[in-house]
C-alpha cells in the first residue's frame, strides 16, 4: 500500500534500495490503535529475502556514502531536522495512533527525536583524529576514524521515533549505511522518519527499512551477512542477550540499550514538593513505558507519609483516555497484552501485602490502566525486580541511607537512578549508585548532547553526545615516518 492509497496517509511499505515497495511474499500485517483496537494500516511483511536485499542495497551504497563530504552529510541531517520541526504535529499524531501514548508525550518525543538530527549534523563535521610523535621519536602516530560499515538498527515500540533517530543520525553522520528494523507494533513512525530522510536528500540505498514477521530468523540472517559490521539495538535485555550471542558468530560490533529498573530515592531532608514533581515526570512520562521510568521508590521514613500523600494527590487528577484527545494526560499502553502484564504485577503485589493508595484497575475498553500508587511494598518483591512499563509507583520505606543505596544497587540493571535530597548528600549518593545515568533533584535526564546508556545488564556503549558517533566509527592507526 502506498502513501497515496492509505486513507490515513500513513506509509506502510518496505524501503529498499531507494524504492518503496510491498514485501515479495505480498503479505501484510495489521497495525493497531491500542486505544480502541482498530486497524489503522496494513504494513508490508518483509520476507527473509527482502531483508537480505536491504543489506545488499546498504552494502552497494556504502562506498559512495562513506566518501561524501562530512558537510554534505551534515546538511542532509540538518534538513531532516528542519522538516521534522515543520511536521512535529504530524509525527506526534502517527505515534499517538500506533503506540497509544498521550499527545503531549508524543509531541515531547517528536521534539527529542528531531534533536538527534540537529546534534549529529553538528557532530558529522567534527569527527576527531590525532597526529603525534611517538615517545621515542621513531614515527608519527596518526589516528583516523572511518565509518564502521553497514549497520543494522533495531528499535522498540515505546519511543518509536526517538530510538530510531538516536541511531540513524549518528550512523549517517559517520558515513555508514543502514537497515532499520522497527518494532512491529510501531512501523508507521519508522516509515515516516525514513521518508523524511529521503526528502532531506539521503541517496538511494543509504537507509533501508524492513519489517519481517518472524523477527528472530530474519535478523539472524541479516547478521550473518558478511557486509554487516554493526548492530545497534534498543530493546529488552532478554532479546539483547540473544543478539549478543549471534553477534559473536561474525564478531559484529554491538551497541546495546537494554532494560532498566530505575530506583527513585527520596533522602531525609529532601524537598518533598520537588521530589513529587520529579516523581510525576520520572514515572508518568510516556505513561510509564520508558526504560528510564522510575520503577521503584525508596523513601526515607521521615518524609514517607508526606511524599506518598502528595504523590497520590498529584496523580489522582490524571485524565486517562485516547491520546488523540489532547486533554488526556495518560494514553493507552501499547497493547492489551502489555496492559495485562502491568495489572498482574499490581495484583501480585497487593496479594503479597502492599496497600493500594490509588488506582489498581484496568479501564473497561482499550489498553488503559489507571495511575496507581502502591504503599509499603517489600523490596525484593516481583514489582521491584521487574520493569513495570506502566503508570505504577511502588513505594518502599527505608530508615538508613546506606540501606537505600544497597537496595537501589540490588538489581541486574543499571540504566538510570533518581536521587532527591540535600544537594551534597544527593550528589554523594549519586556517585555510589551503579547506573550509567543519575538524575539529582530532577525527573528527566535525556538530552541528545549527553551520553545515554547503562551499566551492568542495561547495556553496552552510549548514544547521543560525542560518544554516539564513535559507536559507528572504526579507529585506524597509521604509523608513518617522523
Ligand atoms: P523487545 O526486546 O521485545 O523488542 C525490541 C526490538 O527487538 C523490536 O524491534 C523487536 O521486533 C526486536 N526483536 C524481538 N525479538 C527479536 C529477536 N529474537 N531477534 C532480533 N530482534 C528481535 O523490546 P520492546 O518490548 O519493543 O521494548 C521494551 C524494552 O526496550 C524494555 O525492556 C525497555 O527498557 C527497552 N528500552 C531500552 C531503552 C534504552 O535506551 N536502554 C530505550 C527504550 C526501550
Amino acid at each position: 500500500m502506498t502513501l497515496e492509497q492509505t486513507a490515513t496517509g500513513y506509509r506502510s511499505d518496505l524501503f529498499i534500495g531507494g524504492r518503496w515497495r510491498g514485501g515479495s511474499g505480498e503479505r501484510t500485517f495489521p497495525v493497531l490503535d491500542p486505544s480502541d483496537g482498530t486497524v489503522i494500516a496494513d504494513f508490508a511483511v518483509a520476507t527473509e529475502e527482502d531483508c537480505v536485499a536491504a543489506v545488499d542495497a546498504a552494502e552497494a551504497a556504502l562506498p559512495e556514502w562513506s566518501a561524501t563530504a562530512p558537510r554534505q552529510r551534515s546538511e542532509i541531517l540538518r534538513r531532516a531536522f528542519d522538516i521534522l520541526t515543520e511536521e512535529r504535529e504530524h509525527l506526534a499524531e502517527i505515534m499517538v495512533r500506533e503506540n497509544g501514548k498521550a499527545f503531549a508525550d508524543a509531541l515531547a518525543e517528536a521534539d527529542y527525536a528531531k534533536e538527534f538530527f540537529r546534534w549529529f549534523a553538528e557532530e558529522a563535521v567534527r569527527i576527531p583524529g590525532e597526529f603525534r610523535l611517538s615517545p621515542n621519536g621513531d614515527k608519527r602516530i596518526v589516528v583516523t576514524h572511518q565509518p564502521i560499515g553497514v549497520s543494522l538498527l533495531i528499535t522498540p515500540w515505546n519511543f518509536p521515533a526517538a530510538m530510531a533517530t538516536r541511531k540513524l543520525a549518528p550512523a549517517l553522520a559517520a558515513g555508514c549505511t543502514v537497515v532499520l528494523k522497527p518494532a512491529s507494533e510501531t512501523p508507521l513512525t519508522a516509515a515516516y522518519v525514513v521518508e523524511v530522510l529521503t526528502r532531506a536528500g539521503v541517496p538511494a540505498g543509504v537507509v533501508n527499512l524492513v519489517t519481517p514477521e518472524r523477527v528472530g530468523p530474519a535478523v539472524e540472517r541479516m547478521m550473518a551477512h558478511p557486509a554487516v559490521r554493526k548492530l545497534s539495538f534498543t530493546g529488552s535485555t532478554e532479546v539483547g542477550r540473544i543478539l549478543l550471542r549471534q553477534a559473536a558468530e561474525t564478531v559484529i560490533s554491538t551497541s546495546m540499550e537494554l532494560g532498566g529498573n530505575a530506583p527513585f530515592l527520596v533522602l531525609p531532608g529532601a524537598d518533598v514538593d520537588l521530589a513529587v514533581q520529579g516523581a510525576v515526570v520520572a514515572k508518568m512520562r510516556n505513561g510509564g513505558a520508558a526504560c528510564t521510568a522510575a520503577n521503584r521508590f525508596y523513601v526515607h521514613r521521615s518524609v514517607y507519609d508526606e511524599f506518598a500523600g502528595k504523590l497520590t494527590d498529584a496523580l489522582r487528577g490524571y485524565s486517562v483516555g485516547p491520546g488523540i484527545d489532547r486533554a488526556n494526560k495518560l494514553g493507552a499502553l501499547v497493547s492489551v497484552k502489555e496492559r495485562d502484564k502491568v495489572a498482574d504485577l499490581v495484583d501480585e503485589a497487593v496479594t503479597e501485602g502492599a496497600r493500594l493508595a490509588l488506582g489498581g484497575r484496568k479501564l473497561p475498553d482499550g489498553a488503559f490502566y489507571e495511575p496507581t500508587v502502591l504503599l509499603d511494598v517489600e523490596h525484593g518483591s516481583a514489582i521491584t525486580r521487574t520493569e513495570v512499563f506502566g503508570p505504577v509507583s511502588p513505594l518502599v520505606p527505608f530508615d538508613d541511607v546506606d540501606e537505600a543505596v544497597r537496595m537501589a544497587n540490588d538489581t541486574i540493571f543499571g540504566l538510570i537512578a533518581y536521587v532527591f535530597g540535600e544537594t551534597g548528600q544527593a550528589f554523594s549518593v549519586a556517585q555510589r549508585i551503579d547506573a550509567g545515568m543519575v538524575a539529582v533533584n530532577r525527573g528527566v535526564v535525556s538530552d541528545p548532547a549527553a551520553p545515554f546508556g547503562g551499566m551492568k545488564q542495561s547495556g553496552l556503549g552510549r548514544e547521543g553526545s560525542s560518544e554516539g558517533i564513535l559507536e559507528f566509527l572504526e579507529e585506524k592507526y597509521i604509523a608513518t615516518a617522523p
